[in-house]
């Protein structure tokens, strides 16, 4: 038995514990049937933290956030605490592991299952094959830029501020993930912006030009405009391999190009930080959806997103990209025979509840290895 590393899985809100116990049934799988071991934790954060101790995370919790190769989270948030500020709401215990843990990079893969094509809003010829991922910059921007904030002018009107602000070393180093990952794929980047109209934009382009010129010649870099890349999306996404680009405009754009599959129950994402003197980097593995409240506690969610993330998990932080195939393949088998929960139900075909979807990939991926 090898110890792969440690995880700290943190379930949070509505169908967060549904889909992180899928989790926990692969990370048992692969140690019986693959010799392969993790140190598990498990903590609370968001709405389940401030029931038990006020806050959406606490201290400890963060501290072992930042001690393990890997954080997998699931969903937080809920009706029940919509009420709080800000920085008393669940979503602020997400937000500050973000912050402290330096996730300076967002992973969002948008794949097309070939058995999910007509899920899809769009003709299936747009979207069959689709394989895109966007990089979005995470931690800076006009999120977080200074100054901030509303004021009432002396004329009695308010006004509301934020601000844009990129700095060389943000710009270079999600530029830098973006074009190593294209290495690994289709070799080409998208770097997307408002130049035309935005300083912060033009800097940004012009950064990554110089980046590319210095250290990554290698790869195909084209630039588009944030507007323009908008309407690529839903005309012709298949031209994308990677996209880079600021928080504000990937916040939307990967959720469009979230949209073109059809489904926010099968959406993986990863989020990541610098990479220390072993090369290893801070990382947090999250679906794209949300908590879900209206299917909470019926176990009828998605866990496909869930266990994506997990993949991406074996991929980026323990280096198992045998096992991240293996958990892919599974789930993209299991899609083909018909196999549905209720969110990517479709005519014809068999609907599930979470914990079969799980049995059924976890009964596939037995099948892969022997065979
Ligand atoms: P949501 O993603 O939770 O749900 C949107 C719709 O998609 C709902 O109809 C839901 O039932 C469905 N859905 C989502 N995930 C699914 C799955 N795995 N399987 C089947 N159906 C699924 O977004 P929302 O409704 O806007 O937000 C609900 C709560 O989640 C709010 O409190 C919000 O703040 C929070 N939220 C949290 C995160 C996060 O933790 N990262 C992200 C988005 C929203």
């Amino acid at each position: 038995m090898s110890v792969a590393g440690s995880l700290l899985l943190l379930p949070g809100d509505g169908i967060g514990p549904e889909v992180m116990r899928q989790v926990r049934r692969v990370i048992e799988w692969l140690g019986k049937r693959r010799g392969i071991e993790f140190k598990v934790e498990e903590g609370l954060v968001g709405g389940c933290s401030i029931d038990a101790h006020g806050v959406p995370l606490t201290d400890e919790t963060m501290a072992r956030a930042l001690a393990v190769d890997a954080v997998l989270l699931a969903a937080v948030g809920g009706p029940k605490w919509d009420a709080l500020g800000f920085d008393k709401r669940p979503e602020a215990g997400l937000l500050r592991l973000r912050k402290e843990m330096e996730l300076f990079a967002n992973l969002r893969p948008a794949t097309v299952f070939d058995a999910l094509v007509d899920a899809s809003t769009l003709k299936p010829e747009v979207v069959r094959g689709l394989d895109i991922m966007i990089v979005r910059e995470l931690t800076g921007g006009v999120y977080f830029g200074e100054p901030r904030g509303i004021s009432t002018l002396p004329n009695g009107e308010r006004r509301g501020i934020n601000t844009q602000i990129y700095d060389t070393h943000e710009i270079h180093r999600v530029a830098r993930i973006a074009f190593e990952l294209a290495r690994k794929r289709g070799n080409t980047v998208c770097s997307v912006e408002k130049g035309n109209v935005m300083e912060s934009g033009l800097l940004w382009r012009q950064e990554v030009i110089a980046l590319h010129k210095a250290e990554y010649a290698d790869v195909t870099l084209t630039h588009m405009l944030a507007d323009a890349c908008s309407m690529q999306l839903v005309r012709n996404p298949k031209q994308f391999d990677v996209i880079v680009t600021d928080n504000l405009f990937g916040d939307m754009l990967s959720d469009e190009a979230a949209m073109l599959t059809g489904s926010i129950g099968m959406l993986p994402s990863a989020s990541l930080g610098a990479a220390d003197a072993q090369g290893k980097r801070k990382a947090l593995y999250e679906p794209v959806h949300g908590s879900a409240p209206d299917i909470a506690g019926r176990d009828i969610a998605n866990p496909i997103a869930m266990m994506l993330s997990f993949a991406m998990a074996l991929r980026w932080s323990f280096d198992l990209q045998t096992e991240a195939e293996l958990l892919e393949q599974a789930v993209e088998n299991v899609l083909k025979t018909g196999m549905r929960t209720g969110d990517i139900m479709q005519p014809g075909m068999a609907k599930c509840s979470t914990s079969v979807m799980a049995d059924t990939i976890l009964r596939e991926m037995d099948k892969l290895v022997a065979a």
